[in-house]
């Protein structure tokens, strides 16, 4: 695109900090830049016409873990690195809830897990006191997860025997949590530039060049690589993987008998209302290679299962229509650990926040803008 002058003279000043990616990371990076240094020129280069990975694609729960999630993260990680994690997480969701609470359709409503066998079930049981304990001092409370009869009960759940509810956990509208962080950061005059695909960083000089492929060259003090999935372009040693995951919402349903979230099997499918909606998603445990994909789409394989969960399971004997399908892209790496790191004087990069960036994404730039000086 030839740039006239005026759009040279505003659009292309060298910037203090410019941000690759305008997902939850990129935006509270801008975002926590600005409270600490108010005069900082930032920039934020968007690839997509809007967010293109998963931050206003995903769910909007704000969580730190279910019981069977983190147990497993034990398994692989050990205590130290997922308490670690969880702890991140759970500060991160009080920095959304400072922040951004009263904009963004906050609802501290819990989370709860479901369980359909029995001996998965007390496996997780055996070991909740345990989790609890090292969890006590993180979450500021005694118990909690907690063992939940009441919820099947009045929820109207088939298949599902038991359930383990805490009540940190909360849901929020990520389109609005991205519109809110967009407004604040146009009010400080962070530029924007939306349809502009970073290909190349140039990072030898102390000054780095930024090579976008429809709007030429940036120059910046210092660029940060928020990209998660996509990461690959520029960080390739880094080996993170995408992996898809598919949602459906359906249209409003008369005495929906819950307002909370939900997940099972190990967190790989979550459900919650919207209103009088039930938004469901995940199931990319059903096609692991299929969808460690950054492609766009939805598949009839993982569709029709979660169509066959809400019509037995979640919402038996209830009529409803899907009203909209979507999917949206996450990163992960085998080490379950994100990558928030300084790599050079003139860049770092804030990505692979392993399929929980909601609560993650700020906590994690509040500590990369704290080591940035
Ligand atoms: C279906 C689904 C459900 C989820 N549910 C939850 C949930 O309930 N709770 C939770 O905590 N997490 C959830 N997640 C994960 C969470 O949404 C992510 O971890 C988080 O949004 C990641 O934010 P991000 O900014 O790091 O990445 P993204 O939101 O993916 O942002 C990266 C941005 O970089 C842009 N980009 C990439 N390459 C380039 C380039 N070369 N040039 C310019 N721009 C580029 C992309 O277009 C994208 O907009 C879910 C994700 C999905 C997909």
């Amino acid at each position: 695109m030839m740039l006239s002058y005026w759009e040279q003279d505003l659009f292309k000043p060298k910037y203090d900090y410019l941000i690759i990616g305008s997902g939850f990371s990129g935006l509270w990076m801008a975002y926590l830049l600005k409270m600490k240094k108010p005069n900082a020129h930032i920039g934020i280069l968007e690839k997509g016409t809007l967010p293109s990975g998963a931050s206003t694609k995903n769910a909007g729960f704000a969580c730190f873990g279910s019981p069977s999630e983190l147990l497993e993260n034990v398994k692989t990680i050990g205590w130290d690195k997922t308490l670690e994690l969880t702890e991140k997480r759970y500060q991160g969701i009080q920095l959304i809830k400072a922040h951004f609470g009263t904009e963004i359709d906050y609802n501290p409503c819990g989370a709860t897990e479901l369980f359909s066998e029995e001996g998965f079930f007390k496996e997780n049981l055996e070991q909740l006191d345990l989790l609890n304990q090292n969890l006590r001092d993180i979450v500021n409370a005694e118990s909690h997860f907690k063992e939940d009869k009441n919820i099947i009960l009045n929820s109207n759940f088939r298949g599902f025997e038991n359930a383990i509810s805490n009540a940190a956990e909360a849901s929020i509208h990520s389109g609005k949590l991205f519109y809110a962080l967009y407004k604040k950061l146009v009010s400080l005059d962070v530029k924007f530039f939306f349809g502009t695909e970073v290909e190349h960083i140039e990072t030898e000089s102390a000054i780095a060049e930024v090579k976008t492929k429809n709007l030429g060259d940036f120059q910046a003090q210092h660029v940060c690589i928020c990209t998660n999935a996509f990461t690959n372009t520029f960080l390739p040693s880094q080996n993170i993987k995408p992996g898809r995951g598919q949602v459906l919402i359906t249209q409003p349903i008369e005495n929906l008998p819950f307002n909370s979230t939900f997940h099972f099997e190990k967190g790989y499918f979550y459900f919650k209302n919207v209103g009088k909606r039930v938004l469901f998603g995940g199931g990319r445990n059903l096609d692991i290679a299929g969808e460690t994909t950054t492609a766009e789409g939805t598949t009839e394989l993982i569709q029709n299962q979660l169509i066959k969960y809400l019509k037995e399971n979640i919402l038996p004997d209830t009529n409803f229509e899907i009203a909209t399908i979507w999917s949206g892209v996450m990163a992960f790496n085998e080490s379950h650990t994100p990558i928030s790191e300084i790599l050079k004087p003139n860049l770092s990069a804030n990505v692979c926040m392993n399929g929980m960036g909601v609560a993650l994404a700020p906590f994690l730039a509040e500590e990369l803008v704290g080591r940035m000086g």
